[in-house]
């Protein structure tokens, strides 16, 4: 089917940067994932500061975004990982400190286990940096107790706007 002719899906993206300009590759992210074709912003969490879960290097800046597309998800996968690629994004091992990650938390209620792409995110419910941005914009996808699981990891809500 055309992008045109296909319904839109309400998407919810994770955002990350921990090398570089984080923030300006975070809103540069953001912009580039707007003008993807059929896709709209629908909502941007604060910006939030973590330090690295099961990984070294500098603190992370991290936001989710939500997205109405009419991009189905692997064509929405490709797309994010060009934006990653422009931003630099190198995988020399698993964790490594990035200037861009962009992960599909979840896509409408789809439930989706290719190989390449794996929605909801299989990681998602270990990670604050990922749960509370969302609830901040998607209070009725994190349950309270889910927020409670993760209340050990730091994270730093920064006041000002970033996008
Ligand atoms: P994690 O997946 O634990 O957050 P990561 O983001 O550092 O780790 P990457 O190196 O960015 O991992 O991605 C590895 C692969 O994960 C990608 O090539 C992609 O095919 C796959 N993948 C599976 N499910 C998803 C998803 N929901 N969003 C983004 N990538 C996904
Ligand atoms: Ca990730
Ligand atoms: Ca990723």
């Amino acid at each position: 089917m055309a992008g045109a002719e296909r319904t839109e899906v309400l998407a919810y993206l994770a955002l990350g940067a921990n090398l570089g300009d984080a923030r300006a590759s975070l809103r540069g992210a953001t912009l580039g994932i707007a003008a993807l074709p059929g896709t709209r912003l629908v909502a941007t969490s604060s910006l939030y500061r973590t330090a690295p879960l099961d990984a070294t290097g500098p603190d992370y800046l991290n936001a989710v975004i939500a997205v109405a597309t009419r991009l189905n998800a692997p064509e929405l996968l490709v797309r994010l990982q060009q934006i990653e690629g422009q931003a630099g994004r190198e995988r020399p091992y698993r964790n490594a400190p990035r200037t861009l990650d962009l992960d599909i938390l979840l896509y409408g209620d789809a439930s989706i286990s290719s190989t390449a792409l794996q929605v909801p995110h299989p990681r998602m419910a270990q990670r604050a940096f990922v749960l509370v941005p969302l609830a901040e914009i998607a209070p009725a996808r994190v349950s309270p107790a889910q927020i409670l699981e993760v209340a050990g990891q730091v994270i730093e809500r920064l006041a000002a706007p970033w996008h």
